[in-house]
């Protein structure tokens, strides 16, 4: 054995590598019967196990190696949260090499400059993303095939697109067991771009051991609280950081997973959750919006819908409050980014909080809650100092962790990072009990005469007026005030109220100069590719709202 003098003795557990394909062989031994279900392109479901899942990932991870795919190539995928997706997830990963999972919202040559920058040497793709890859193909000249998610007959009519293959074709081609090779848990598994309203897009780089640890992490109980009795249903798109890392953490504890792939409308959303029994989902806040709308007007309620995440940006108020009480589905409000893989922080409620009276209680369900283990924060002025946290003090939220990012994809290690802790770009207050608030993103705070208000909080109120359907609180230049806030609005279907009524619903709710200036009724709000308001868009629409007549 090994002399360590006087340094301490190491323990002696067995090292075995975190690897990802460990969860899908976890899943396939100990919960193999568990069902996967997806929603295929035309609408009918595919239904197989975690057992097939697994043999299907192997035998799709011989024709990515059959294809000259190596340890730490980029393979790119296009498509929605479907079971063939689920499959690359861990063929790509557990051969070594690295997912790219691309949003398929953003513009042909963001796409094309993604692909490119990433060095991607395939692209899989769902036939309803055939149109883009036509489209984007000629400026992509380091692709080595494209592969469409589906079988040899639905290759017909795809003209435009060089070296194409289809993915059952691939996996027809194989036989014999695939074994998955073993090697460091630092090795890089999947990469996400940001989405890059601001700039270019930047990627960031998962490894194994970020994966697993957060997979760990993420389905605790005082996380997401995930067991093998939930049926998971991740609304959120598998190219939004990993679908928050739900493909990982239900394998994990061999639960039910239910993929809804295209059909992202409230109706089809509905209709699968009842059939398929889902009790647990995920997914940013103007999904929630626009099926609880559905719900209401077709007057429908779940029924085994027990638990939601709702993250990605703030959770209004009104839309708690109506899943809680309409449908009985506890939100669980959850804060994270691409860059910290993404969950950092979680809220439910700790014991402490428990005797208190239920309208503090709420205010607490409002936070972004605590940090996971694993995960540290802090926030701090401009000049980097430190702030308390007395629920009051806003400062620079900054995180660091074993699943944060420590440098952006081909950037120096730390390059990300400010004296080790990685700066969010976003407000926060944290309270003496840990629970975080976000106050804004620190470029959509409005600063009025020198001061500081938060656009969340301003929209918030205006969403729980009935009339109001979706808010966005953007600053308006001023030539007094430099900055003021205007309230831009989508009304309720139906609804007629106006601006002097909407504003007189702030009264007594924030400081009188905090009070929007202006509201401004609009049809529909700008979304960017992961469903967030565009508020540096609107910013520019409406930059003179108040300084011209
Ligand atoms: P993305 O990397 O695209 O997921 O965006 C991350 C950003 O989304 C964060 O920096 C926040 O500004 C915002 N965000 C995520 N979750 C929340 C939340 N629960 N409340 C408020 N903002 C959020």
């Amino acid at each position: 054995m090994q002399d360590y003098g006087n340094s301490p003795v190491p323990g002696q557990m067995m090292r075995r590598p975190l690897l990802i394909t460990s969860l899908l062989h976890h899943a396939d031994r100990h919960c193999g019967a568990r069902e996967i279900v997806s929603r295929c392109d035309d609408g009918s479901l595919h239904r197989y196990t975690w057992s097939g899942c697994h043999s299907r990932a192997k035998a799709m991870a011989g024709a990515l190696s059959k294809l000259g795919v190596c340890m730490g190539d980029r393979v790119a995928t296009l498509a929605w949260n479907g079971h063939r997706h689920l499959e690359l997830y861990y063929a790509i990963s557990g051969i070594g090499a690295v997912i790219h999972t691309i949003n398929p919202r953003l513009h042909a040559e963001q796409l094309a400059f993604m692909i490119n920058d990433a060095d991607d040497a395939y692209l899989f793709f769902d036939r309803s993303f055939a149109a883009i890859v036509q489209a984007i193909a000629q400026h992509c000249p380091g692709v080595k095939g494209f592969v469409l998610l589906g079988d040899e007959a639905e290759l017909a009519g795809l003209d435009g697109i060089p070296r194409l293959m289809a993915y059952e074709a691939l996996l027809q081609a194989q036989d014999g067991d695939f074994a998955w090779p073993v090697f460091d848990e630092d090795a890089a598994c999947g990469l996400c771009y940001t989405s890059g309203t601001t700039g270019l897009p930047k990627g960031v780089l998962y490894s194994h051991r970020s994966t697993i640890l957060h997979a760990y992490a993420s389905v605790a109980p005082d996380a997401l609280g995930l067991s093998s009795r939930d049926v998971i249903m991740p609304v959120v798109p598998m190219f939004h950081v990993n679908a928050w890392g739900l493909p990982y953490a239900a394998a994990l504890v061999g639960a039910k997973l239910v993929l809804p792939g295209p059909a992202m409308d409230g109706a089809s959303l509905f209709e699968l959750c009842e059939r398929e029994g889902v009790t647990f989902s995920a997914g940013v806040p103007t999904i929630w919006l626009g099926l609880v709308n559905h719900l209401r007007e077709k007057k429908l309620v779940f029924s085994t819908l027990a638990r939601t995440v709702i993250g990605g940006s703030a959770c209004p108020p009104a839309l708690m409050d109506s899943l809680g009480e309409e449908h009985g589905i506890e939100v669980i409000h959850a804060f994270g980014m691409t860059e910290i893989s993404p969950i950092a922080t979680v809220c439910r409620l700790q014991p402490e909080h428990q005797s208190l009276p239920p309208r503090e209680q709420d205010a607490i369900r409002r936070t972004q809650g605590r940090v996971l283990y694993g995960v540290d924060m802090k926030i701090v002025d401009d000049e980097g100092k430190e702030q308390p946290w007395d629920g009051i003090s806003r400062g620079h939220l900054m995180v660091r962790g074993q699943w944060v990012v420590e440098a952006y994809f081909r950037q120096a290690l730390g390059e990300a990072l400010q004296d080790g802790w990685f700066p969010t770009g976003d407000v926060a207050t944290i309270r003496p009990d840990g629970f975080m608030h976000i106050a804004d993103r620190s470029k959509d705070l409005i600063k009025s005469g020198g001061e500081w208000i938060g656009s969340i909080d301003l929209e918030n109120i205006a969403m729980a007026h009935p009339g109001v359907q979706q808010a966005a609180c953007i600053g308006v230049f001023h030539p007094k005030w430099e900055e003021r806030p205007v309230l831009v609005v989508v009304r309720r279907p139906g609804a007629e109220v106006g601006k002097a009524e909407l504003l007189e619903h702030f009264v007594g709710k924030v400081a009188r100069w905090w009070t929007p200036d202006d509201v401004l009724f609009v049809d529909s709000l700008p979304l960017g590719p992961t469903g967030k308001i565009l508020k540096n868009r609107l910013r520019e629409q409406f930059r003179d709202a108040l300084t011209q007549p």
